[in-house]
């Protein structure tokens, strides 16, 4: 064994065992423990009404606009690509609402940032803020993320989830083990989706590699990358449309 293959050997050894002590959940222990979860950035009341509370009143876009705007420091090589596609997302919602960009009077910002998030839902009295850097300018994370904005939670979140998926919380990071909430305020007026541009695929959140969420049958699930009629029939039923 060379000295290049122990140090190696060493390094992975380290390197298992901080993955396998930072592996597991318990169910019970699943709560909101602060207001940033995964890729949503949560407002005290997305807090109260994940937490099983009547939603709050006002998560809707009035009028069904999003009023949004770009931050100034936000580079313009990006911004007719969101522009794109949210454009085609309106479509594919069946033009029940819009992608307003403004100047001035707008509740939500387009910014940089090190990853992909959104604030869920509106709300006058917080600043709302999407974070899109080059990586995340792409026609799924775009959508992904003004999803949230329109006041949307993750598919694997919804209360019946444990109908549909078996979350194998063994495999989960363990500082990430708030991603599997259940969102028991949520009304549903769709079934499950497993191909839901809000749902994550079976590696996500691993702590070891193995997958996390899986079908009931024990089928894998894929990174989805585009709307489904389901999330679009889930965005309409939302707003009224
Ligand atoms: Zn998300």
């Amino acid at each position: 064994m060379t000295l290049k293959t122990i140090i190696s050997f060493i390094t992975l050894s380290v390197v298992i065992e901080l993955c396998s002590a930072q592996c597991g959940c318990t169910q019970k222990g699943i709560k909101i423990s602060n207001f940033n979860v995964g890729d949503m950035v949560l407002s005290s009341q997305d807090v109260l009404r994940i937490n099983g509370f009547k939603a709050a009143q006002g998560v809707h876009w009035p009028n069904k606009l999003l009023r949004y705007t770009f931050d100034p420091s936000y580079p313009d090589k990006n911004k007719n690509a969101i522009r794109e596609f949210l454009k085609i997302y309106e479509k594919e919602l069946g033009n029940c609402l819009r992608f307003l960009e403004e100047k001035s009077d707008v509740y939500a910002t387009v910014v940089l940032g090190g990853g992909c998030s959104a604030n869920v839902g509106y709300n006058k009295n917080y600043p709302l803020s999407i974070t899109l850097p080059d990586p995340c300018v792409n026609r799924r994370n775009v959508k992904h993320e003004f999803t949230h904005l329109l006041g949307f939670m993750h598919e694997h979140t919804r209360p019946d989830r444990d109908q549909f998926l078996k979350i194998e919380f063994g495999n989960v990071h363990s500082g990430l083990c708030n991603n599997f909430y259940l969102c028991e305020g949520c009304k549903l007026t769709t079934t499950y989706d497993f191909d839901s541009i809000m749902q994550y695929p079976s590696e996500a959140f691993s702590c070891n590699g193995k997958d996390t969420i899986l079908k009931k049958n024990g089928g894998k699930i894929p990174f989805n990358m585009e709307v489904t009629k389901l999330d679009a029939k889930k965005v309409r039923d939302y707003y009224g449309c």
